[in-house]
């Protein structure tokens, strides 16, 4: 690196949040500079990318759905647009009912007009009829699909790279110095330093007093006997259809004390016990992978900047729906830095400036 490197913004960590924001940094002119260590694990490696307004047992609307998800279509298409790649898939996430109960209270909950945008009034149940239980039918959410993170990632990484604006290293928090208005790391000058880090953001010696909650998540890659369905299957579990491969994801799990990057036998045992319930064909698994979620206590992003040193701004806490948070919140973080546009207090990181100074004064 040259003494006179110059750049708006550093980002570390080059995951889907690090690569959203970059991308979006970039779209609107500043000079943008990733560090990122890619041989590391990270979460969007792993994750499904699905993007999807209703979730959950109780068929909860996702947080600020209505911001979110038509920002996120706009923004991958554009995105895939630019880079030549197919990355956005739209697919409706077909919901069989697991019981007359479930059917009656989803029927309830979904005429409500807040939910109903999101549901297809007579859901196509004998399309999935061959390959999935669904004696009692089901439900069928829209607006919904998937990102491929993976590849998205690689080409964010390649894109930078041959623009010069990409070093492959770990970031290194000793080097990192101080001015009045910018901040330097190593010899390179920077008006912010943005940390992406995901999970890794815990060792982080700036943020590391921010309260996450992350979650392990595994998921299993399956083929499956003559399944023809395009669109994601969820009951507890989804079973994602990958482009191309003719192959499966089945996921995923959920758990809070084993906080590593291993595969378990528990896992996959969890999830194929739920795979058998749902399909009525032979299915083989081929793969299995695992990843952590950068989850928070109260469930909202952290975005902002650091109580004492506004050179430095955090972009994290993701939890298990990054594909849709990042491009709303990226783009919330751009016109703060611009315009200084208020942040969602919501996600905005002074919510939590207190254990900040408790920390540094016990
Ligand atoms: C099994 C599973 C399934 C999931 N499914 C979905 C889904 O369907 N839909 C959805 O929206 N989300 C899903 N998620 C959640 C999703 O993966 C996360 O929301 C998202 O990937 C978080 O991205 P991130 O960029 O914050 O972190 P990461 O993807 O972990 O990226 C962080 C990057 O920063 C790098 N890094 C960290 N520290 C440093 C450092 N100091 N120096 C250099 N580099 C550094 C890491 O190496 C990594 O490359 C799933 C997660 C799991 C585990």
């Amino acid at each position: 690196m040259t003494n006179d490197q110059k750049y708006d913004y550093l980002i570390v960590g080059q995951g889907i949040a690090g690569s959203v924001l970059a991308w979006t940094l970039h779209q609107r002119g500043h000079r943008v500079l990733i560090i990122n260590n890619s041989a590391a694990p990270a979460s969007s490696k792993v994750a499904a990318g699905i993007f999807n307004p209703l979730t959950g047992k109780k068929l909860v609307r996702t947080w600020k759905a209505d911001e979110l998800f038509p920002f996120a279509h706009r923004f991958y298409t554009n995105l895939q647009d630019s880079l030549r790649a197919q990355l956005l898939h739209f697919c409706s996430v077909y919901r069989p009912y697991r019981s007359i109960e479930e059917q009656n209270s989803y029927w309830a909950q979904t005429a409500e007009p807040s939910l109903a945008k999101y549901v297809l009034p007579h859901a196509n149940d004998a399309k999935y009829a061959d390959w999935v239980q669904n004696q009692y039918g089901g439900l069928e959410v829209t607006q919904s699909g998937w990102v491929d993170c993976g590849q998205l990632v690689e080409k964010i990484m390649s894109f930078f790279i041959e623009k010069g604006q990409y070093v492959e290293s770990d970031f290194d928090y000793q080097s990192v110095g101080f001015q009045e208005n910018n901040v330097f790391y190593k010899n390179i000058e920077i008006k912010k330093i943005i940390f992406c880090e995901g999970f890794k953001a815990r060792e982080n010696l700036f943020f590391d007093w921010l309260p996450y909650n992350p979650v392990k998540g595994q998921t299993i890659l399956v083929d499956i006997e003559g399944y023809a369905i395009p669109e994601i299957v969820n009951q507890g579990i989804f079973i994602l259809p990958l482009a191309q491969t003719g192959l499966f994801r089945v996921g995923a799990t959920y758990s809070w004390h084993d906080l590593d990057w291993h595969t378990t036998p528990e896992a996959r045992q969890f999830l194929e016990d739920k795979l058998k319930l749902l399909l009525k064909v032979p299915y083989r698994v081929v793969d299995q992978q695992a990843g952590i979620r950068p989850a928070t206590q109260d469930r909202r992003p952290f975005i902002g900047v650091h109580p004492e040193h506004s050179q430095l701004v955090i972009f994290n806490g993701l939890g298990s729906k990054g594909v849709s948070l990042a491009p709303y919140f990226a783009a919330q973080l751009a016109d703060f830095l611009e315009f200084k546009n208020e942040i969602d207090p919501l996600a905005n990181i002074e919510r939590y400036f207190s254990l900040y100074f408790h920390k540094k004064n016990p």
